[in-house]
């Protein structure tokens, strides 16, 4: 019997954590030295000596291939990635440094500009791979719609806007016929019927439809409103006799909730399935689940929501700010517990799965 069999399962977890997390900081690190040394190998090249062939290399691939078990992707990948940097300084300092992955730099490369860089490395190091993906897509999302709206306004003249323009109008339309179908796809032979009869008795469908989904809008922020004073009202009742506060989210709550933001993420065009109860309103602190305050998130966005405006929620900068020996911490310290606080506040404060004890249907 080897030592590990002898492990519980925790012990056993912990081993694999520690090493895990060493072989990825090694294999950053590794990637930093690589535009380097390919540098260095390019310049002895050029004067008919190759320095890494002196080494028993062939070249930058091998020497990746053979020292830390890099694939040429890989390699080929750092070394773009490195020369994208040169005009984004902190950026390549990060990749040189190995200070972040190669995958996270990678994904916001796509979006990074001289201004945005520190606060995408900010994210880069405190969010997920899943979250700095969707961030990155966000943001590729606004400046679409901007370009758009700029194009239509025709704030800039010349042959590029008038292509711009085009590419636009080309791409709404296709849009459009795409949402025309969905919206066929959805309605049911049922309701159809009855929406052609009333068409063709000279009704204005648009303007019944419009009435009853605005009628539903108000019933529910009605009820949203009801469901909350009723909340706030037991909170208080329970704090005046001194009575723990419950985390579990009352099921009316959560089914008021499904009724306004549906089953997807309730961040603007993300139709991922919202998997968590976000509190606007730290729970910690106010300990209430007013549905007013609560909002439905997809995973990503929920880690993504608790890194903006840090301020007005739970994990405070003030005690990343500061350590117990009242010398301000490292780099490194601060980087590991901005990463801890974004975990526990998730795990403590927010972190209600949506799909667990979830009473209404379909979910
Ligand atoms: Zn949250
Ligand atoms: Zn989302």
């Amino acid at each position: 019997m080897n030592k590990f069999q002898k492990y519980s399962d925790k012990e056993l977890y912990l081993e694999c954590k520690k090493w895990g997390t060493a072989a990825l900081e090694a294999r950053r690190r590794f990637a930093g030295l690589l535009p380097e040394v390919y540098r260095r190998d390019q310049l002895t090249r050029s004067i008919g000596k190759s320095w890494l062939r002196r080494k028993g290399y062939s070249g930058a691939f091998e020497f990746a291939a053979r020292l830390a078990g890099m694939s040429r992707d890989q390699v080929s990948r750092i070394l773009q990635l490195e020369r994208k940097f040169e005009a984004l300084p902190k950026l390549r300092n990060e990749l040189v440094e190995g200070e972040v992955s190669v995958n996270k730099l990678a994904r916001i490369a796509s979006v990074a500009t001289i201004e945005n860089q520190e606060v995408l490395i900010e994210k880069a190091k405190i969010l997920s791979q899943r979250a700095i993906e969707m961030h990155v897509r966000d943001i590729k999302r606004i400046e679409i719609s901007r370009t758009k709206l700029e194009s239509q306004k025709g704030l800039s003249k010349g042959e590029k806007t008038v292509h711009v323009h085009e590419n636009n109008k080309a791409q709404q339309q296709k849009e459009e016929v795409k949402d025309n179908l969905k919206l066929l796809q959805i309605l049911s032979p049922k309701v159809k019927k009855l929406l052609i009869k009333l068409s063709e008795q000279g009704h204005d469908i648009n303007e019944i439809l419009l009435k009853l989904l605005n009628q539903r809008e108000e019933d529910i922020e009605e009820n949203m409103q009801k469901i909350g004073e009723q909340v706030q009202k037991e909170q208080s009742s329970k704090e005046l006799i001194g009575f723990p506060t419950n985390r579990y989210v009352p099921v009316e709550v959560k089914r008021i909730i499904e009724e306004k933001y549906g089953k997807t993420c309730s961040k603007e065009e993300c139709n991922r399935p919202a998997e968590h109860l976000h509190h606007e309103k730290e729970f910690a602190k106010w300990k209430n689940h007013d549905p007013r305050i609560l909002r439905p998130l997809c995973k990503a966005h929920h880690e993504l929501r608790h890194t903006q405006n840090r301020r007005s929620f739970d994990f405070a900068p003030i005690k990343i700010a500061t350590s117990s020996s009242g010398k301000r911490p490292s780099q490194k310290t601060l980087q590991l517990t901005m990463a801890n606080a974004t975990k526990n506040t998730h795990s403590k404060n927010c972190q209600i799965k949506w799909k667990r004890n979830v009473v209404p249907k379909n979910i």
